[in-house]
C-alpha cells in the first residue's frame, strides 16, 4: 500500500525548495592520486566517488575490439549507504545503472582512438539519497574529464519529475518514493544530445516535455559547476 504523505505545503517542497531548483551541489576533481582521473561530488544527500582507470589494453583478449575502447562503467552502492543496509556486491539494479551510464559515456568518449583498449570508470555511491545515477554519471564524466580522456563534450546527468501533479526538478527521496514520475536524463551539452533517458512513472505527452525541458535546464547548471570543478583543480595544481 502507498503511504500518503504531503510532498508540496505552501508552495513549497520538503527541502523547501522551488519547483524548478537544484539540490546543492558540490564537485571536487581529481581527489585520488594514483587513478588515471578521479571526482567527489556531493549532490543533496548523495555521496559519490568516481575514478578512471585505462585506457589500458583491454583483458581477456576477447573482449577487445580491433577498432575502438571498450568502456566499463561499473556503479556500486555501498552497503552503509541506504537506511536498510544493503547487500554487498552487484544486483540487478547496479547492473542496470552500469550498463545505462556504460552506454552513455561510449557514446561520448573518442572511442577510436584506443583501439583494443578498455577504460573503466568506478562509481561508488557512499551515501544514497536519491538520483545516484544521475550524480554517478555526472561524477564519471568528471573523472573522464580529468585523466585527459579525449570526449566530444562533458556529459553531465539530472532528473526531473511529477509530485502531487506537478513537475519539478531533481527528485529528493521523499519525492522519489512518493512522486508519481522520475525522468533521470544525461545529454551531452554542448549539443544537446540525449545520451541516457529513463523514466519511472507515468507522465502524459505534455508533462514529459515539460520534465524533459526541465531536465536538461538542470543539466545546463549542473555542466557549469563541472567546469567550474576542472579548472579549479588546475587552478590549484597550479599554485601547489
Ligand atoms: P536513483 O538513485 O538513480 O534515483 P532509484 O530510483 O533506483 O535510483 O533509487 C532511488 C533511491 O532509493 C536511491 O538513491 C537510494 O536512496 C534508494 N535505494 C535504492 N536502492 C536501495 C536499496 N537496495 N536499499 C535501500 N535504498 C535503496
Amino acid at each position: 500500500m502507498k503511504t500518503e504523505i504531503k510532498l508540496i505545503k505552501n508552495g513549497k517542497r520538503l527541502d523547501g525548495r522551488k519547483n524548478d531548483e537544484l539540490r546543492p551541489i558540490k564537485i571536487e576533481a581529481g581527489v585520488l592520486h594514483r587513478a588515471e582521473g578521479s571526482c567527489y561530488l556531493e549532490w543533496g544527500g548523495n555521496k559519490v566517488l568516481a575514478a578512471v582507470y585505462g585506457p589500458r589494453e583491454a583483458v581477456p583478449r576477447h573482449t577487445q575490439n580491433p577498432l575502438r575502447a571498450i568502456v566499463n562503467a561499473r556503479y556500486n552502492m555501498a552497503a552503509f549507504s541506504v537506511d536498510d543496509r544493503k547487500r554487498p556486491g552487484p544486483d540487478r539494479r547496479s547492473r542496470e545503472i552500469s550498463k545505462v551510464i556504460s552506454e552513455a559515456l561510449e557514446n561520448i568518449i573518442i572511442t577510436e582512438k584506443f583501439p583494443r583498449a578498455s577504460i573503466d570508470v568506478s562509481i561508488e555511491i557512499l551515501d544514497a539519497e536519491a538520483g545516484t545515477r544521475c550524480a554517478g554519471l555526472t561524477a564519471a564524466a568528471e573523472a573522464l574529464v580529468d585523466a585527459g580522456i579525449p570526449l566530444k563534450d562533458i556529459p553531465v546527468a539530472c532528473a526531473a519529475g511529477k509530485i502531487e501533479g506537478e513537475i519539478v526538478l531533481d527528485l529528493g527521496k521523499e519525492e522519489d518514493n512518493f512522486g508519481d514520475a522520475d525522468l533521470p536524463i544525461a545529454i551531452a551539452p554542448r549539443t544537446g544530445e540525449i545520451l541516457l533517458l529513463q523514466m519511472d512513472g507515468h507522465l502524459t505527452q505534455k508533462e514529459f516535455d515539460k520534465a524533459l525541458d526541465l531536465a536538461i535546464k538542470g543539466c545546463k547548471t549542473i555542466a557549469e559547476l563541472q567546469k567550474k570543478a576542472i579548472l579549479e583543480k588546475y587552478q590549484k595544481n597550479m599554485e601547489g
